[in-house]
């Protein structure tokens, strides 16, 4: 214990945690170790995971098939430059994207992390543009036009399109693009759609699409800037738009994509297809960092017959062997389809417990889509608290704002499941009654 005791106290002095303070640091717990769908912490506990490491770890953790990929990959390479150089773990996994994708899509990047494939898919559009719509070079196109409460990573180009609010232009004002923001969807998933809820999209993008390069959005699910899930006809008609007005659609699935919501990709519930398509976090089945980003041959065409004659990125890890190796045997697992009957089990035992948290004066809403269960209340939470109550429960709940939500890896059991709601459940009723 007293071992454990010094290592969080190194901790708390000397190393950064995602979005907090040196000063005065949130606690955190040591894990030691993680298998199927739960953690071990260093203290004795083990915890029912119900956040899937932020919607990567959908097969769960140490699982025999990735570990396996993973050790046979390294012995081989663990990575070598991109640069000149190939590999078959990156043409095999890259094989597998591009089959499991709408058949537009024929071109692959291979980047290394979500955000990092935001700002890729963003410099495709842009060099698009140059080309398409360039005289002399000058194009009338610099702005990205995008929806409120969107998330897209914490780089400067995917920051520029994130909400504004949410992710604080306002601090780093002076330095962040300044895009175009209409008001995000009023039409939930399954409520009935009306055209009168396109009407503010459709009179931004008559209004700008001179100047816009593309527009970006999540589809169907909004993820960390604000778990909203808005309805698939909202997004069908965009594609329309942009569509009508020469204007590319890039769509980041990179919290949705690979079965989150119910279907392979969210935006299939809009039977649509995006011109640039970004997906990461369960991409490796949450092993290593890896995001890719696919577009159609028009779009590959004109970025290579424009002025630099070719894609201007590459990373210094682009396509690594070892991430690209577990990412294609988390495709194939994926491909097995269990996840199907996995993901709708998840809904159907949100469906039938959450709701009954709306009579809580404190709760304003709850969402449910896929393996995704999404608790507003009216007040932001205190995270240290509710993570102190989640831990004694054995399960482990990270809440943000406003928001307590659950994504839980898809090979959930339905016993442990039913733990995990009981204990969120009971958890937001304590918090409601003090
Ligand atoms: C997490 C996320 C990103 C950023 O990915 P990182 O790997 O954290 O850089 C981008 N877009 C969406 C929708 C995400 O959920």
């Amino acid at each position: 214990m007293q071992e454990v005791e010094s290592l969080l106290k190194y901790d708390r002095e000397h190393v950064w945690h995602p979005y907090t303070s040196t000063i005065n640091p949130l606690p955190c717990y040591l894990v030691d170790s993680a298998h199927g769908v739960k953690i071990s912490l260093a203290t004795g506990e083990v915890l029912i995971d119900g956040m899937s490491s932020w919607w990567a770890a959908v097969h769960g953790y140490n699982h025999p098939e990735l570990n396996e990929a993973a050790i046979s990959q390294l012995q081989k390479m663990s990575h070598i430059m991109f640069g000149g150089l190939t590999h078959r773990p990156a043409i095999e996994l890259v094989k597998k994207l591009v089959g499991m994708t709408p058949p537009e899509l024929e071109h692959c990047f291979l980047a290394d992390s979500g955000s990092v494939a935001v700002e890729v898919s963003m410099k495709m559009a842009f060099q698009y543009c140059d080309t398409k719509f360039g005289r002399d070079g000058a194009t009338q196109k610099k702005k990205f036009m995008t929806i409120n409460y969107g998330y897209h990573g914490d780089t400067f180009g995917a920051m520029s399109v994130c909400d504004p609010v949410n992710s604080m232009h306002s601090l780093y004002s002076g330095y962040v693009r300044q895009n175009i923001f209409v008001e995000p969807p009023q039409c939930r998933f399954d409520e009935e759609w009306d055209d009168k809820y396109i009407v503010s999209f459709r009179e931004a993008i008559e209004k700008h699409h001179h100047e816009v390069i593309a527009v970006i959005i999540e589809p169907i699910v909004q993820g960390a800037g604000g778990m909203r899930i808005y309805h698939p006809e909202y997004l069908r008609q965009i594609r329309q738009l942009c569509t009508k007005y020469e204007v590319l659609l890039i769509l980041d699935e990179i919290a949705t994509g690979f079965g989150r919501t119910g279907k392979l990709f969210a935006f299939e519930h809009a039977e649509i297809t995006p011109d640039i398509l970004c997906v990461g976090k369960a991409l490796t089945g949450g092993y290593l960092t890896l995001s890719a980003v696919l577009c159609t041959k028009e779009v590959a065409g004109l970025v290579c017959s424009g002025r630099a004659k070719g894609f201007m990125h590459g990373p210094t890890f682009m396509g690594n062997p070892l991430a690209c190796n577990i990412a294609s045997k988390s495709l194939d697992i994926i491909k097995r389809g269990n996840w199907k009957t996995q993901v709708k089990a998840i809904e159907s035992s949100f469906k039938s417990s959450l709701p009954t948290l709306l009579k809580l004066d404190i709760v304003r809403d709850v969402r449910i889509l896929g393996a995704i269960g999404v608790i507003e209340l009216t007040i932001k939470v205190d995270a240290k608290w509710f993570q102190e109550q989640f831990v004694k429960r054995g399960v482990w709940v990270r809440p943000f704002g406003k928001l307590v939500y659950m994504m839980p890896p898809f090979i959930i059991s339905d016993s442990e499941l039913e733990k995990l709601i009981t204990s969120v459940i009971d958890v937001i009723k304590l918090f409601a009654s003090i």
